[in-house]
């Protein structure tokens, strides 16, 4: 048996389709989220016009979930803080960082009527004293961008790493490694915006999900699951 965890980045609005996908292989996953980014309703995911500013995914922007929508969407999965407005703690004073990770969490406990002890570093980038805000306000874990061959082994849930990226061109040989070591976990993470709107690469993505259900020896858990 191995346990299986994923976790999605930022809130974006081709989390639609990749929550379609995941729910239509029974697939946990966890959302980390920037509540403070989204306005009420959604904004649409587009390829940046000749004329256009601002940040992309190689030139395609992955459009916002609307708060207005967020209940629905990630209805039967966790959800989790990514701060309100993707504050980078080693970017900006404690305050901000503080301000940016609790009122996530306080917005997503109360529109969704449970616990999200969850956290997931924005651009990864964890500090020590940032570290003891978020023990000091209920935190669980806290996700780096960090790669480890054994999850199990975690030592600093507030410096949780992950297998790899959901694109990693190892993916599934990290996979068959951490299942033939014994391991007992196996976790990715990643952003639907990088799957853009090309088919090829939501459906390699679908078949990841596809095999991971399929086979037997596979567990799907939620992310907090591996530190509790
Ligand atoms: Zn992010």
């Amino acid at each position: 048996m191995i346990k299986v965890a994923q976790c999605w980045d930022d809130g974006v609005y081709t989390d639609i389709k990749l929550t379609e996908i995941l729910r239509k292989y029974n697939a946990k996953a966890t959302f980390n989220l920037c509540p403070g980014l989204m306005a009420d309703n959604a904004v649409k995911p587009h390829w940046h016009a000749l004329d256009e500013c601002g940040w992309s995914y190689q030139g395609f922007h992955g459009g916002r979930l609307g708060k207005n929508d967020l209940l629905e969407v990630y209805k039967g999965f966790q959800v989790a803080s990514h701060c309100m407005h993707h504050e980078v703690a080693a970017q900006c004073d404690i305050a901000t960082f503080k301000a940016g990770a609790v009122d996530a969490k306080k917005y997503l406990e109360d529109l969704f009527q449970r616990e999200c002890p969850g956290f997931a570093w924005p651009c990864g980038g964890a500090t020590e004293e940032a570290i003891e805000v978020l023990k000091e306000n209920g935190f669980a874990y806290a996700r780096t961008c960090e790669n480890t061959t054994d999850v199990t082994k975690n030592t600093n849930p507030y410096r949780l790493a992950s297998n790899c990226h959901f694109q990693d061109g190892r993916f599934w040989s990290k996979f068959q490694e951490a299942k033939a070591n014994g391991v007992g976990a196996f976790y990715f993470w990643g952003h639907s915006y990088e799957m853009m709107d090309s088919p090829g690469l939501w459906q390699q993505l679908e078949d990841k999900i596809a095999a991971l259900s399929a086979d037997p020896d596979v567990v799907w858990v939620d992310v907090i699951d591996l530190v509790r």
